[in-house]
């Protein structure tokens, strides 16, 4: 199915395959929209599908996905196209959703992250499995579990599972706008940190890592992600990788119940901006750029902390320092006012707020493992200095202000982003050491990763 992908990766990617709770069938092939008939029949035998799409998706891919149901002899209801205006938004599933109930056919989303969200919320709401087809590389979305879509002025994570057939044509990947490849990009990049919150979890004895499952978002990482240029010159083997370990990590979501694989603190800088509705230039900037920005910004965070020598740690002065609940909710107000998004970082930092015992215990884990950990964490993570390069090669920002986010606002966004989820990442790793604020003024330093606005490149 994948002929330039090595045996070991077609076999992690069969595990990975069988380990998904929805996904059944990927195809991932240059000119694979042209056979996409038979893949929905292997799905689906013999129902009718319903195309979803928009304008520019629909001739990208969805009128020689047709073209190949019409040839297969395959019922097809008469597409549905959204217009130039459409985003992931409630009410943009609603419309989906009254337009499927007319018939009991089977959705075949045509699109990326907006589109494929859309579809697999109304899916699920009316009951029926769905098809997608992707036009970009630019997100790990397509086959994870839940569906992102604004609700009420807010962006939501709606539990849905992910599609049960997913194909991907190389060729329509390579004639996508070039920032949405490089976005997927970012995404993909951001994994390494993912990870490495994951170790640190498991470390300090907040959340046991699920082998199989780190593994297969991990192995390759490497390998995935080592040919950024590929990726702005629409390299075919490039994009292939890509997308493949895009769809790993989805797999590796469907398989945990979680995105725990595939997400951590880079996440959190990009769901914080989110929740605080940033837009660059009149838009919000793309999930992946946000994501791209947000792994730097941890894997700064991680530099800083693995300097550090933690044989010498004193637990009773760090738990004895450790703020009080009252005033963990002053410092929350105090950062993000008292709307909405201060009510959820309460919640979300309630659950994973240690009583003194707990978190002595923690710290005590993580000292006397620190000389492994370190090992296995500095092996694990990439430089702060290549990442950002990487970023650069790809086409994608790699300074915070290109995505219109000031030095003096990433500072701020680190702790925000530690009381938004309850997720435990390197954020809480340098909160419960005591040394949040004194890392903060390292990187924010003369000498800091992030030294001063639109320093060096
Ligand atoms: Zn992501």
């Amino acid at each position: 199915m994948n002929p330039s992908l090595s045996i070991e990766e077609q076999v992690l990617l069969e595990r990975a395959l069988q380990a998904a709770r929805d996904t059944r069938f990927l195809a991932v092939e240059a000119g694979i929209r042209h056979d996409a008939a038979r893949l929905f029949a292997s799905a689906f035998g013999n129902e009718t599908a319903f195309l979803v799409a928009d304008q520019r998706t629909y001739a990208a891919a969805g009128r020689d996905v047709q073209e190949s149901f019409r040839r297969a002899g395959i019922a097809c209801a008469e597409p549905f196209l959204f217009g130039p205006e459409v985003y992931a938004e409630h009410s943009f599933v609603e419309a989906l959703q009254s337009a499927l109930a007319a018939n009991r056919a089977i959705p075949v989303a045509i699109g990326s992250g907006t589109i494929n969200d859309l579809t697999k919320l109304a899916a699920h709401r009316l009951g029926r499995p769905y098809m997608v087809a992707a036009t970009a590389a630019s997100m790990d979305g397509y086959t994870a579990y839940g569906a992102s879509i604004t609700y009420r002025g807010s962006k939501q994570t709606f539990d849905c599972p992910a599609p049960r057939a997913v194909l991907a044509d190389l060729e329509v990947i390579a004639r996508a706008p070039a920032e949405m490849n490089a976005a997927g990009y970012a995404d993909l990049l951001a994994k390494g940190v993912a990870g490495a919150d994951w170790i640190l979890a498991d470390a300090a004895g907040a959340e046991a890592i699920h082998p199989a499952v780190w593994t297969t978002v991990q192995s390759f990482l490497p390998a995935w992600i080592d040919r950024p240029g590929g990726i702005v010159r629409a390299e075919s083997a490039c994009l292939q990788r890509l997308i493949v370990g895009l769809m790993m990590s989805g797999f590796a979501m469907q398989a945990a119940r979680s995105s725990r694989p595939a997400s951590g603190a880079d996440h959190q800088f990009s769901h914080l901006w989110d929740m605080q509705h940033h837009t660059h230039n009149g838009a919000a900037p793309s999930h992946g750029f946000k994501v791209g920005i947000g792994t730097l910004a941890s894997l700064a965070l991680y530099e800083a902390l693995l300097r550090r020598d933690l044989a010498s740690l004193d637990i009773d002065a760090a738990v004895a320092a450790w703020s009080s609940w009252e005033q963990v909710e002053a410092r929350i107000t105090l950062l993000l006012g008292s709307g909405e998004l201060a009510e959820k970082a309460k919640e979300e930092t309630r659950a994973k707020y240690p009583t003194p015992d707990v978190l002595y215990a923690q710290l005590q884990r993580l000292r006397d493992g620190w000389p492994a950990l370190r090992e296995r964490l500095q092996q694990h993570l990439f430089p702060f200095r290549n990442a950002r390069a990487l970023l650069r090669e790809a086409g994608c920002p790699h300074q915070p202000e290109q995505i219109g986010i000031s030095r003096q606002r990433l500072r701020h966004s680190y702790e925000q982003a530690y009381y938004i989820r309850r997720r435990f990442t390197v954020l809480d790793f340098a909160m419960r050491l005591g040394v949040f604020d004194a890392t903060l003024d390292e990187l924010f330093g003369p000498a800091g990763a992030w030294a001063k606005e639109g320093g060096q490149s």
